[in-house]
Protein backbone atom coordinates (compact mmCIF):
# COMPACT_ATOMS: atom_id res chain seq x y z
CA UNK A 1 0.00 0.00 0.00
CA UNK A 2 0.73 3.66 -0.74
CA UNK A 3 1.89 5.45 2.48
CA UNK A 4 2.05 9.02 1.21
CA UNK A 5 -0.29 9.88 3.84
CA UNK A 6 1.25 10.27 7.31
CA UNK A 7 -1.88 8.62 8.97
CA UNK A 8 -1.27 4.64 9.37
CA UNK A 9 -0.91 4.47 12.69
CA UNK A 10 -2.53 2.71 15.03
CA UNK A 11 -5.63 2.34 12.62
CA UNK A 12 -7.14 -1.25 13.80
CA UNK A 13 -8.57 -2.27 10.23
CA UNK A 14 -5.01 -1.13 9.30
CA UNK A 15 -3.20 -3.71 11.79
CA UNK A 16 -2.80 -7.08 11.90
CA UNK A 17 -1.65 -9.45 14.94
CA UNK A 18 -0.18 -12.80 14.26
CA UNK A 19 -0.11 -15.36 16.95
CA UNK A 20 -0.92 -18.62 18.27
CA UNK A 21 -0.83 -17.51 21.89
CA UNK A 22 -3.42 -16.18 23.85
CA UNK A 23 -1.39 -13.45 25.40
CA UNK A 24 -1.52 -11.46 21.94
CA UNK A 25 -5.15 -10.52 22.84
CA UNK A 26 -3.87 -8.19 25.44
CA UNK A 27 -2.52 -6.74 22.50
CA UNK A 28 -5.47 -6.64 20.70
CA UNK A 29 -7.07 -5.06 23.49
CA UNK A 30 -4.92 -1.64 23.02
CA UNK A 31 -5.01 -1.78 19.21
CA UNK A 32 -8.24 -3.11 17.76
CA UNK A 33 -6.74 -5.34 15.93
CA UNK A 34 -7.44 -8.79 14.29
CA UNK A 35 -5.64 -11.84 15.58
CA UNK A 36 -4.53 -14.56 12.89
CA UNK A 37 -2.78 -18.19 13.68
CA UNK A 38 0.82 -18.06 12.27
CA UNK A 39 -0.72 -20.88 10.41
CA UNK A 40 -2.96 -18.99 8.65
CA UNK A 41 -0.52 -16.01 8.42
CA UNK A 42 1.56 -18.20 6.47
CA UNK A 43 -1.11 -18.80 3.86
CA UNK A 44 -0.64 -17.02 0.64
CA UNK A 45 -3.68 -16.13 0.00
CA UNK A 46 -3.29 -13.82 3.13
CA UNK A 47 -3.43 -10.05 2.04
CA UNK A 48 -0.26 -8.74 4.00
CA UNK A 49 -0.47 -5.74 1.83
CA UNK A 50 -3.56 -4.52 2.89
CA UNK A 51 -2.17 -4.01 6.23
CA UNK A 52 0.42 -1.25 7.40
CA UNK A 53 1.72 -2.52 11.04
CA UNK A 54 2.27 -6.67 11.72
CA UNK A 55 2.57 -7.86 14.82
CA UNK A 56 3.91 -11.06 15.46
CA UNK A 57 3.65 -12.55 19.08
CA UNK A 58 6.58 -15.16 19.39
CA UNK A 59 9.86 -15.48 19.16
CA UNK A 60 11.88 -13.27 17.08
CA UNK A 61 13.51 -16.75 15.06
CA UNK A 62 9.92 -17.96 14.41
CA UNK A 63 9.00 -14.13 13.10
CA UNK A 64 11.92 -14.10 10.80
CA UNK A 65 11.50 -17.48 9.39
CA UNK A 66 7.41 -16.29 8.17
CA UNK A 67 8.51 -12.81 6.90
CA UNK A 68 11.29 -14.71 4.87
CA UNK A 69 8.41 -16.86 3.23
CA UNK A 70 6.48 -13.72 2.51
CA UNK A 71 6.61 -11.93 -0.74
CA UNK A 72 7.40 -8.42 0.36
CA UNK A 73 7.94 -5.19 -1.47
CA UNK A 74 9.98 -2.48 -0.05
CA UNK A 75 7.68 0.37 -1.45
CA UNK A 76 4.46 -1.64 -0.55
CA UNK A 77 5.44 -3.92 2.62
CA UNK A 78 3.87 -3.12 6.26
CA UNK A 79 5.77 -2.27 9.35
CA UNK A 80 6.49 -5.45 11.27
CA UNK A 81 6.82 -5.55 14.99
CA UNK A 82 7.73 -9.01 16.72
CA UNK A 83 6.60 -9.07 20.57
CA UNK A 84 7.70 -12.04 23.04
CA UNK A 85 5.12 -14.09 24.45
CA UNK A 86 5.74 -12.43 27.85
CA UNK A 87 5.57 -8.99 26.54
CA UNK A 88 8.58 -8.09 27.88
CA UNK A 89 9.96 -7.11 24.73
CA UNK A 90 9.27 -5.11 21.42
CA UNK A 91 11.70 -6.04 18.43
CA UNK A 92 11.20 -3.66 15.14
CA UNK A 93 11.62 -5.73 12.45
CA UNK A 94 10.59 -4.06 8.93
CA UNK A 95 9.11 -0.64 8.53
CA UNK A 96 11.35 1.51 11.45
CA UNK A 97 10.61 4.68 10.07
CA UNK A 98 6.69 3.52 8.46
CA UNK A 99 5.04 3.43 11.36
CA UNK A 100 7.84 0.57 13.16
CA UNK A 101 8.96 2.11 15.90
CA UNK A 102 5.85 4.27 16.55
CA UNK A 103 4.09 0.92 16.99
CA UNK A 104 6.64 -0.05 19.68
CA UNK A 105 6.32 3.16 21.21
CA UNK A 106 2.85 3.01 21.77
CA UNK A 107 3.43 -0.74 22.92
CA UNK A 108 5.36 0.75 25.32
CA UNK A 109 3.50 3.06 26.94
CA UNK A 110 0.13 1.43 26.81
CA UNK A 111 1.22 -2.18 27.95
CA UNK A 112 4.96 -1.51 29.30
CA UNK A 113 6.92 -3.11 26.67
CA UNK A 114 10.47 -2.19 26.29
CA UNK A 115 10.77 -1.15 22.68
CA UNK A 116 13.58 -2.39 20.85
CA UNK A 117 14.61 0.39 18.43
CA UNK A 118 17.62 -0.48 16.04
CA UNK A 119 17.27 2.76 13.82
CA UNK A 120 20.58 5.12 14.34
CA UNK A 121 18.37 8.42 13.86
CA UNK A 122 16.05 7.11 16.37
CA UNK A 123 18.51 6.45 19.00
CA UNK A 124 21.07 9.61 18.51
CA UNK A 125 17.86 12.10 17.85
CA UNK A 126 19.38 13.06 14.75
CA UNK A 127 16.71 14.23 12.25
CA UNK A 128 15.28 11.60 9.66
CA UNK A 129 15.33 12.64 6.11
CA UNK A 130 12.16 10.24 5.52
CA UNK A 131 10.37 11.20 8.27
CA UNK A 132 9.95 14.95 7.45
CA UNK A 133 6.16 15.57 7.83
CA UNK A 134 4.79 16.72 4.49
CA UNK A 135 7.64 16.63 2.61
CA UNK A 136 8.55 13.77 -0.17
CA UNK A 137 12.37 12.68 -0.15
CA UNK A 138 14.10 11.36 -3.41
CA UNK A 139 17.67 10.75 -4.21
CA UNK A 140 20.81 8.78 -2.32
CA UNK A 141 19.23 8.64 1.17
CA UNK A 142 21.48 5.84 2.64
CA UNK A 143 24.73 8.05 2.25
CA UNK A 144 23.27 11.26 3.19
CA UNK A 145 21.10 9.84 6.15
CA UNK A 146 24.50 8.06 7.71
CA UNK A 147 26.22 11.21 7.13
CA UNK A 148 23.54 13.27 9.26
CA UNK A 149 23.49 10.06 12.10
CA UNK A 150 27.80 10.40 12.22
CA UNK A 151 27.12 14.52 12.77
CA UNK A 152 29.09 15.38 10.23
CA UNK A 153 28.36 18.08 8.09
CA UNK A 154 26.41 18.21 4.74
CA UNK A 155 26.13 21.11 2.86
CA UNK A 156 22.23 22.59 2.05
CA UNK A 157 20.75 24.32 -0.78
CA UNK A 158 18.05 25.93 -0.80
CA UNK A 159 16.51 28.79 -3.37
CA UNK A 160 13.75 30.00 -0.72
CA UNK A 161 14.38 29.57 2.91
CA UNK A 162 10.80 29.01 3.61
CA UNK A 163 10.65 26.01 1.70
CA UNK A 164 13.75 24.51 4.34
CA UNK A 165 12.00 21.71 6.63
CA UNK A 166 12.50 23.07 10.25
CA UNK A 167 13.73 20.02 11.63
CA UNK A 168 16.91 20.54 9.37
CA UNK A 169 17.64 23.43 11.59
CA UNK A 170 18.55 21.08 14.36
CA UNK A 171 21.76 19.45 11.80
CA UNK A 172 24.73 20.55 13.82
CA UNK A 173 27.31 21.82 11.39
CA UNK A 174 25.85 22.31 7.51
CA UNK A 175 28.43 22.91 5.60
CA UNK A 176 27.84 25.78 2.44
CA UNK A 177 31.95 24.95 1.24
CA UNK A 178 31.98 21.20 0.17
CA UNK A 179 29.27 19.26 -2.13
CA UNK A 180 29.83 15.69 -1.22
CA UNK A 181 26.67 15.42 1.14
CA UNK A 182 24.27 17.73 0.08
CA UNK A 183 20.39 18.13 0.86
CA UNK A 184 18.91 20.11 -2.04
CA UNK A 185 15.31 21.53 -0.77
CA UNK A 186 13.82 22.56 -4.14
CA UNK A 187 9.63 23.91 -5.11
CA UNK A 188 6.76 21.47 -4.89
CA UNK A 189 7.15 18.65 -8.23
CA UNK A 190 10.80 18.98 -8.43
CA UNK A 191 12.24 15.92 -9.57
CA UNK A 192 16.15 15.22 -8.88
CA UNK A 193 17.87 15.48 -12.09
CA UNK A 194 21.49 13.78 -14.00
CA UNK A 195 22.48 10.17 -13.34
CA UNK A 196 24.06 10.11 -10.36
CA UNK A 197 22.51 11.32 -7.14
CA UNK A 198 25.82 9.62 -4.98
CA UNK A 199 25.19 11.85 -1.83
CA UNK A 200 22.68 13.94 -3.17
CA UNK A 201 19.21 14.07 -1.59
CA UNK A 202 16.11 16.27 -2.92
CA UNK A 203 13.76 17.30 -0.60
CA UNK A 204 10.03 19.03 -2.06
CA UNK A 205 6.91 19.46 -0.12
CA UNK A 206 3.86 18.09 -0.42
CA UNK A 207 0.95 20.47 -2.03
CA UNK A 208 -1.61 19.06 -3.78
CA UNK A 209 -5.00 17.73 -2.42
CA UNK A 210 -7.17 15.46 -4.55
CA UNK A 211 -10.78 16.07 -4.04
CA UNK A 212 -12.29 12.55 -4.47
CA UNK A 213 -16.18 11.60 -5.55
CA UNK A 214 -17.64 8.60 -6.37
CA UNK A 215 -20.56 6.18 -6.45
CA UNK A 216 -21.12 3.57 -3.98
CA UNK A 217 -20.08 0.91 -6.38
CA UNK A 218 -17.31 2.43 -7.94
CA UNK A 219 -13.90 0.20 -7.38
CA UNK A 220 -10.62 0.67 -6.17
CA UNK A 221 -9.14 0.24 -9.46
CA UNK A 222 -11.18 2.87 -10.85
CA UNK A 223 -10.73 5.67 -8.98
CA UNK A 224 -7.26 4.71 -8.61
CA UNK A 225 -7.14 4.70 -12.65
CA UNK A 226 -8.64 8.39 -12.39
CA UNK A 227 -6.37 9.43 -9.95
CA UNK A 228 -3.63 8.28 -11.90
CA UNK A 229 -4.75 10.22 -15.47
CA UNK A 230 -5.63 13.54 -13.39
CA UNK A 231 -2.31 13.74 -11.96
CA UNK A 232 -1.05 13.33 -15.05
CA UNK A 233 -2.41 15.64 -16.66
CA UNK A 234 -0.77 18.29 -14.31
CA UNK A 235 2.88 16.57 -14.96
CA UNK A 236 2.67 15.26 -10.90
CA UNK A 237 2.62 12.07 -9.11
CA UNK A 238 1.70 10.29 -6.18
CA UNK A 239 4.76 11.99 -4.17
CA UNK A 240 3.83 15.17 -4.21
CA UNK A 241 0.12 14.75 -3.02
CA UNK A 242 -0.16 15.54 0.46
CA UNK A 243 -3.84 14.40 1.33
CA UNK A 244 -6.84 12.97 -0.14
CA UNK A 245 -10.65 15.54 0.50
CA UNK A 246 -13.94 13.89 0.22
CA UNK A 247 -18.11 13.67 1.80
CA UNK A 248 -18.06 12.23 4.78
CA UNK A 249 -20.96 9.42 3.62
CA UNK A 250 -17.37 8.24 1.53
CA UNK A 251 -15.18 8.36 4.64
CA UNK A 252 -14.79 4.67 4.53
CA UNK A 253 -14.99 3.79 0.73
CA UNK A 254 -13.03 0.82 -0.36
CA UNK A 255 -11.60 2.63 -3.17
CA UNK A 256 -11.11 5.62 -1.10
CA UNK A 257 -9.50 4.08 1.37
CA UNK A 258 -7.68 1.73 -0.95
CA UNK A 259 -5.61 5.16 -2.11
CA UNK A 260 -3.38 4.68 1.15
CA UNK A 261 -3.41 8.94 1.72
CA UNK A 262 -4.75 10.58 4.83
CA UNK A 263 -8.46 11.53 4.02
CA UNK A 264 -10.18 14.52 5.11
CA UNK A 265 -14.17 14.84 5.15
CA UNK A 266 -16.82 17.39 4.87
CA UNK A 267 -20.61 17.23 5.52
CA UNK A 268 -22.77 18.16 2.27
CA UNK A 269 -23.47 21.10 4.05
CA UNK A 270 -19.86 22.68 4.12
CA UNK A 271 -19.32 21.12 0.46
CA UNK A 272 -22.56 23.69 -0.55
CA UNK A 273 -21.07 26.75 0.65
CA UNK A 274 -17.90 26.36 -1.53
CA UNK A 275 -17.29 27.98 -5.10
CA UNK A 276 -16.85 25.85 -8.05
CA UNK A 277 -16.47 26.26 -11.42
CA UNK A 278 -18.26 22.72 -12.45
CA UNK A 279 -21.35 22.56 -10.11
CA UNK A 280 -23.60 19.63 -11.03
CA UNK A 281 -27.33 18.91 -10.50
CA UNK A 282 -27.02 15.46 -10.77
CA UNK A 283 -24.68 15.08 -7.69
CA UNK A 284 -27.22 17.83 -5.77
CA UNK A 285 -29.44 15.42 -5.90
CA UNK A 286 -27.94 12.26 -4.75
CA UNK A 287 -25.61 13.68 -2.18
CA UNK A 288 -27.40 17.06 -1.27
CA UNK A 289 -24.04 19.26 -3.26
CA UNK A 290 -23.68 20.25 -6.41
CA UNK A 291 -20.19 19.47 -5.86
CA UNK A 292 -17.97 16.95 -3.88
CA UNK A 293 -14.08 16.62 -5.72
CA UNK A 294 -14.03 20.16 -6.38
CA UNK A 295 -15.37 21.80 -3.15
CA UNK A 296 -13.88 18.81 -1.04
CA UNK A 297 -10.42 19.56 -2.65
CA UNK A 298 -10.59 23.37 -2.28
CA UNK A 299 -11.75 23.04 1.74
CA UNK A 300 -8.61 20.59 2.15
CA UNK A 301 -6.47 22.97 0.45
CA UNK A 302 -7.58 25.51 3.46
CA UNK A 303 -7.33 29.38 3.24
CA UNK A 304 -5.15 30.25 0.23
CA UNK A 305 -5.14 27.14 -2.03
CA UNK A 306 -6.35 27.05 -5.56
CA UNK A 307 -8.00 24.70 -7.65
CA UNK A 308 -4.80 23.58 -10.43
CA UNK A 309 -7.31 20.82 -11.96
CA UNK A 310 -10.93 20.78 -12.34
CA UNK A 311 -13.13 17.95 -11.96
CA UNK A 312 -12.56 14.66 -14.38
CA UNK A 313 -15.06 12.44 -14.47
CA UNK A 314 -14.62 8.34 -15.70
CA UNK A 315 -18.22 6.37 -15.31
CA UNK A 316 -18.31 6.13 -11.58
CA UNK A 317 -15.75 8.48 -9.84
CA UNK A 318 -14.64 12.07 -10.05
CA UNK A 319 -10.99 13.77 -9.16
CA UNK A 320 -10.97 17.43 -9.10
CA UNK A 321 -6.92 18.65 -7.48
CA UNK A 322 -6.23 21.74 -5.18
CA UNK A 323 -2.77 23.22 -4.26
CA UNK A 324 -1.81 24.49 -0.69
CA UNK A 325 -0.58 27.67 -0.32
CA UNK A 326 2.67 28.02 1.33
CA UNK A 327 0.81 29.11 4.65
CA UNK A 328 1.64 27.93 8.17
CA UNK A 329 -0.87 26.28 10.73
CA UNK A 330 -0.47 26.43 14.60
CA UNK A 331 -2.48 23.18 16.10
CA UNK A 332 -3.23 23.96 19.53
CA UNK A 333 -3.55 19.75 20.31
CA UNK A 334 -4.94 18.56 23.48
CA UNK A 335 -3.00 15.29 24.38
CA UNK A 336 -5.38 13.89 27.30
CA UNK A 337 -4.33 13.17 30.87
CA UNK A 338 -1.61 10.68 30.15
CA UNK A 339 -2.33 7.53 27.98
CA UNK A 340 -2.60 7.21 24.16
CA UNK A 341 -6.09 5.34 24.67
CA UNK A 342 -7.06 8.20 25.62
CA UNK A 343 -5.79 10.57 23.43
CA UNK A 344 -8.32 11.48 20.11
CA UNK A 345 -7.45 10.04 16.55
CA UNK A 346 -7.67 13.65 15.13
CA UNK A 347 -4.61 14.63 18.08
CA UNK A 348 -2.33 12.15 16.50
CA UNK A 349 -3.05 12.89 13.04
CA UNK A 350 -1.91 16.62 14.11
CA UNK A 351 0.90 15.54 16.20
CA UNK A 352 2.56 13.33 13.46
CA UNK A 353 1.65 15.83 10.47
CA UNK A 354 3.14 18.55 12.52
CA UNK A 355 6.74 20.10 11.21
CA UNK A 356 7.39 21.87 14.45
CA UNK A 357 6.08 20.01 17.93
CA UNK A 358 6.56 22.65 21.05
CA UNK A 359 5.63 22.12 24.28
CA UNK A 360 6.41 21.68 28.14
CA UNK A 361 8.48 19.24 27.99
CA UNK A 362 6.52 16.75 30.31
CA UNK A 363 3.85 16.60 28.23
CA UNK A 364 6.29 15.74 24.85
CA UNK A 365 7.26 12.88 26.38
CA UNK A 366 3.50 11.93 27.15
CA UNK A 367 3.34 11.59 23.30
CA UNK A 368 6.72 10.66 22.40
CA UNK A 369 5.16 7.11 20.96
CA UNK A 370 3.58 9.82 17.81
CA UNK A 371 6.46 11.89 17.28
CA UNK A 372 8.79 11.52 15.18
CA UNK A 373 12.97 12.26 14.14
CA UNK A 374 11.86 14.22 10.97
CA UNK A 375 10.07 16.71 13.33
CA UNK A 376 11.71 20.10 15.38
CA UNK A 377 10.91 19.42 18.66
CA UNK A 378 10.74 22.06 21.05
CA UNK A 379 10.50 21.37 24.69
CA UNK A 380 9.74 23.98 27.30
CA UNK A 381 10.43 24.41 31.28
CA UNK A 382 7.10 24.61 32.98
CA UNK A 383 6.47 28.46 33.19
CA UNK A 384 7.49 29.39 30.27
CA UNK A 385 4.18 29.71 28.28
CA UNK A 386 4.36 32.84 26.63
CA UNK A 387 7.58 32.09 25.07
CA UNK A 388 6.34 28.88 23.93
CA UNK A 389 3.23 30.46 22.03
CA UNK A 390 5.43 33.46 20.48
CA UNK A 391 7.82 30.66 19.20
CA UNK A 392 4.56 28.47 17.92
CA UNK A 393 3.62 31.77 16.10
CA UNK A 394 6.61 32.70 14.19
CA UNK A 395 7.42 29.80 13.24
CA UNK A 396 3.10 29.50 11.99
CA UNK A 397 3.90 32.63 10.45
CA UNK A 398 6.98 31.20 8.60
CA UNK A 399 4.78 28.91 6.52
CA UNK A 400 5.32 25.80 9.36
CA UNK A 401 2.69 23.59 10.47
CA UNK A 402 2.85 23.61 14.13
CA UNK A 403 1.53 21.40 16.72
CA UNK A 404 1.13 23.15 20.37
CA UNK A 405 1.17 20.19 22.85
CA UNK A 406 -1.28 20.82 26.12
CA UNK A 407 -2.37 18.05 28.30
CA UNK A 408 -6.32 17.49 28.58
CA UNK A 409 -8.21 19.88 26.29
CA UNK A 410 -5.99 22.63 24.81
CA UNK A 411 -9.16 25.17 25.56
CA UNK A 412 -9.07 24.05 29.48
CA UNK A 413 -6.40 26.09 32.13
CA UNK A 414 -4.05 25.59 28.91
CA UNK A 415 -2.39 27.34 25.77
CA UNK A 416 -5.44 27.95 23.32
CA UNK A 417 -6.64 31.29 24.52
CA UNK A 418 -3.00 32.39 24.87
CA UNK A 419 -2.56 31.72 21.58
CA UNK A 420 -5.66 33.70 20.46
CA UNK A 421 -4.17 36.67 22.61
CA UNK A 422 -1.00 36.79 21.72
CA UNK A 423 -1.49 36.47 18.21
CA UNK A 424 -3.63 39.89 18.70
CA UNK A 425 -1.47 41.78 20.82
CA UNK A 426 1.38 40.45 17.58
CA UNK A 427 -1.15 41.33 15.24
CA UNK A 428 0.06 38.30 13.46
CA UNK A 429 -4.01 37.20 12.85
CA UNK A 430 -3.41 37.17 9.43
CA UNK A 431 -0.79 35.16 8.86
CA UNK A 432 -1.39 31.89 9.79
CA UNK A 433 -4.06 29.59 10.22
CA UNK A 434 -5.32 27.94 13.65
CA UNK A 435 -6.59 24.84 14.46
CA UNK A 436 -8.15 23.46 18.22
CA UNK A 437 -7.85 19.76 18.43
CA UNK A 438 -9.57 19.01 21.72
CA UNK A 439 -8.53 16.56 24.16
CA UNK A 440 -9.97 14.44 26.89
CA UNK A 441 -9.55 16.84 29.64
CA UNK A 442 -8.31 15.65 33.14
CA UNK A 443 -11.99 16.03 35.26
CA UNK A 444 -13.63 13.74 32.65
CA UNK A 445 -10.80 11.14 32.86
CA UNK A 446 -10.82 11.24 36.53
CA UNK A 447 -14.36 10.81 37.08
CA UNK A 448 -14.68 7.88 35.05
CA UNK A 449 -12.36 5.91 37.03
CA UNK A 450 -14.67 5.95 39.93
CA UNK A 451 -18.15 6.34 38.09
CA UNK A 452 -20.12 8.86 36.69
CA UNK A 453 -19.55 11.95 39.62
CA UNK A 454 -19.86 14.88 36.98
CA UNK A 455 -23.14 12.89 35.70
CA UNK A 456 -25.43 16.13 36.74
CA UNK A 457 -24.33 20.05 36.12
CA UNK A 458 -20.50 20.97 37.43
CA UNK A 459 -18.37 23.86 37.49
CA UNK A 460 -14.84 23.85 37.07
CA UNK A 461 -12.33 26.09 39.22
CA UNK A 462 -8.66 26.44 39.30
CA UNK A 463 -7.19 27.21 42.89
CA UNK A 464 -4.50 28.62 41.14
CA UNK A 465 -3.77 32.54 41.78
CA UNK A 466 -1.15 33.05 39.71
CA UNK A 467 -2.77 34.97 36.90
CA UNK A 468 -6.13 35.21 38.72
CA UNK A 469 -6.44 37.41 42.17
CA UNK A 470 -7.42 34.97 45.17
CA UNK A 471 -10.07 36.70 46.18
CA UNK A 472 -11.56 36.51 43.35
CA UNK A 473 -11.27 32.80 43.27
CA UNK A 474 -12.87 33.01 46.67
CA UNK A 475 -15.56 34.93 45.48
CA UNK A 476 -16.86 32.55 43.27
CA UNK A 477 -16.19 29.52 45.57
CA UNK A 478 -18.55 31.17 47.93
CA UNK A 479 -21.32 31.21 45.13
CA UNK A 480 -20.75 28.51 44.11
CA UNK A 481 -20.93 25.85 47.16
CA UNK A 482 -24.72 26.66 48.10
CA UNK A 483 -25.45 25.58 44.46
CA UNK A 484 -26.58 22.06 43.67
CA UNK A 485 -23.14 22.25 41.53
CA UNK A 486 -20.31 19.49 41.47
CA UNK A 487 -16.93 21.32 42.02
CA UNK A 488 -14.21 20.12 40.02
CA UNK A 489 -10.65 21.73 40.98
CA UNK A 490 -7.78 22.04 38.78
CA UNK A 491 -3.94 23.04 39.99
CA UNK A 492 -5.16 22.45 43.84
CA UNK A 493 -1.99 22.62 45.80
CA UNK A 494 1.32 22.85 44.89
CA UNK A 495 4.72 23.31 47.08
CA UNK A 496 4.44 27.27 47.13
CA UNK A 497 0.68 27.35 47.06
CA UNK A 498 -0.82 25.71 49.84
CA UNK A 499 -3.23 28.16 51.78
CA UNK A 500 -5.82 27.92 48.93
CA UNK A 501 -6.76 24.77 48.84
CA UNK A 502 -6.95 24.60 52.62
CA UNK A 503 -9.13 27.78 52.22
CA UNK A 504 -11.48 26.48 49.58
CA UNK A 505 -12.41 23.12 51.54
CA UNK A 506 -13.07 25.13 54.57
CA UNK A 507 -15.54 26.90 52.54
CA UNK A 508 -16.92 23.96 50.73
CA UNK A 509 -17.07 22.27 54.51
CA UNK A 510 -18.82 25.16 56.16
CA UNK A 511 -21.50 25.13 53.40
CA UNK A 512 -21.65 21.53 52.35
CA UNK A 513 -21.16 19.80 55.27
CA UNK A 514 -18.17 18.03 55.88
CA UNK A 515 -19.91 14.56 55.11
CA UNK A 516 -19.68 15.40 51.24
CA UNK A 517 -18.01 12.81 49.74
CA UNK A 518 -15.22 13.73 46.96
CA UNK A 519 -13.10 12.13 44.72
CA UNK A 520 -9.54 12.63 44.46
CA UNK A 521 -7.71 11.47 41.58
CA UNK A 522 -4.22 11.84 41.08
CA UNK A 523 -1.95 11.30 37.89
CA UNK A 524 -5.05 10.15 35.84
CA UNK A 525 -4.09 7.75 33.04
CA UNK A 526 -0.39 8.08 33.64
CA UNK A 527 2.44 5.98 35.65
CA UNK A 528 1.01 5.55 39.20
CA UNK A 529 -2.08 6.82 38.84
CA UNK A 530 -3.96 6.21 41.95
CA UNK A 531 -7.82 7.87 43.02
CA UNK A 532 -9.68 7.47 46.42
CA UNK A 533 -13.45 8.29 47.46
CA UNK A 534 -13.64 10.64 50.60
CA UNK A 535 -15.42 12.69 52.68
CA UNK A 536 -14.47 16.73 52.46
CA UNK A 537 -13.79 15.81 56.46
CA UNK A 538 -11.64 13.36 55.87
CA UNK A 539 -10.02 14.58 52.72
CA UNK A 540 -6.04 14.71 53.70
CA UNK A 541 -4.45 18.11 52.12
CA UNK A 542 -0.60 16.41 52.16
CA UNK A 543 -2.46 13.73 49.45
CA UNK A 544 -3.35 16.70 47.24
CA UNK A 545 -0.90 18.20 44.87
CA UNK A 546 -0.27 20.18 40.68
CA UNK A 547 -0.94 16.27 38.98
CA UNK A 548 -4.43 15.46 41.25
CA UNK A 549 -7.75 16.77 40.52
CA UNK A 550 -10.41 17.10 43.13
CA UNK A 551 -13.84 17.04 43.01
CA UNK A 552 -16.65 17.82 45.48
CA UNK A 553 -19.87 16.34 45.29
CA UNK A 554 -22.57 18.06 44.86
CA UNK A 555 -26.02 17.03 47.28
CA UNK A 556 -27.08 14.45 44.75
CA UNK A 557 -23.66 12.73 44.83
CA UNK A 558 -24.28 9.30 45.94
CA UNK A 559 -21.22 7.02 47.19
CA UNK A 560 -21.87 3.34 46.28
CA UNK A 561 -18.92 1.03 47.86
CA UNK A 562 -15.92 1.90 45.29
CA UNK A 563 -18.09 4.18 42.75
CA UNK A 564 -19.01 7.71 43.28
CA UNK A 565 -22.16 9.19 40.98
CA UNK A 566 -24.27 12.13 41.00
CA UNK A 567 -27.97 10.96 40.16
CA UNK A 568 -29.97 12.96 37.60
CA UNK A 569 -33.44 13.38 39.16
CA UNK A 570 -35.07 10.18 37.30
CA UNK A 571 -37.63 8.70 39.92
CA UNK A 572 -37.46 5.27 40.95
CA UNK A 573 -40.73 3.28 41.19
CA UNK A 574 -41.78 4.17 44.27
CA UNK A 575 -41.47 7.90 44.01
N1 LIG B 1 -5.53 21.40 30.03
C1 LIG B 1 -5.49 20.49 31.14
C2 LIG B 1 -5.52 21.20 32.47
C3 LIG B 1 -4.28 22.00 32.73
S1 LIG B 1 -4.29 22.74 34.33
C4 LIG B 1 -6.70 19.53 31.02
O1 LIG B 1 -7.62 19.81 30.26
O2 LIG B 1 -6.69 18.50 31.70
C5 LIG B 1 -3.31 21.57 35.21
C6 LIG B 1 -4.12 20.85 36.26
O3 LIG B 1 -4.94 19.87 35.61
C7 LIG B 1 -3.32 20.04 37.24
O4 LIG B 1 -2.85 20.85 38.33
C8 LIG B 1 -4.31 19.03 37.72
O5 LIG B 1 -5.22 19.61 38.63
C9 LIG B 1 -5.08 18.74 36.44
N2 LIG B 1 -4.55 17.56 35.71
C10 LIG B 1 -4.07 17.55 34.46
N3 LIG B 1 -3.75 16.30 34.09
C11 LIG B 1 -4.01 15.50 35.13
C12 LIG B 1 -3.91 14.09 35.35
N4 LIG B 1 -3.46 13.26 34.41
N5 LIG B 1 -4.31 13.60 36.55
C13 LIG B 1 -4.80 14.43 37.50
N6 LIG B 1 -4.91 15.75 37.34
C14 LIG B 1 -4.53 16.29 36.17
Amino acid sequence: MNTVGQDFYPSSEKTLIISNSSIAEKISKVVGAKILPLKAALDPQTPFNRFELVIYVCAVPIAVRAIAKLQLDKAKDPAIVCVDETLAHCVVLLGAHKGGNQAARYLETTLNIQPVITTASDLIGAPALDQIPNYHVQGDLASVQRRINETKPVTLIANDSKEVPKVLDALPNLDDNRQDYVIEVERHGAHLRGESNKGHVLLTKRRLVLGLGCSSDCSPDELSQLVQNSLGMINADLTQVLSAATIDIRKSHPAVLSLGLEVKTYGADQLRNVQVPNPSQVVDDVVGTTSVAEAACLLGASVGGKLVLEKQRSAKATVAIAQTQNRGTVSVVGIGPGSPLLRTRKSEIALRTAEVVIGFEGYLNLCDDTLTPGQLRLSYKIGDEIERVDRAINEAANGATVALVCSGDPGVYAMASLLFERRSILAKAESFDVEVVPGVTAALAAASTSGAILGHDHAYISLSDLLTPWALIKEALIKIAPTHLALIFYNPRSKNRQHQFREAMEIMQSIRGAETPVLVAKAVSRVGQRTWITSIGNLDEETIDMETVVIVGGPWTVVDKDVIYTRRGYKGPSD
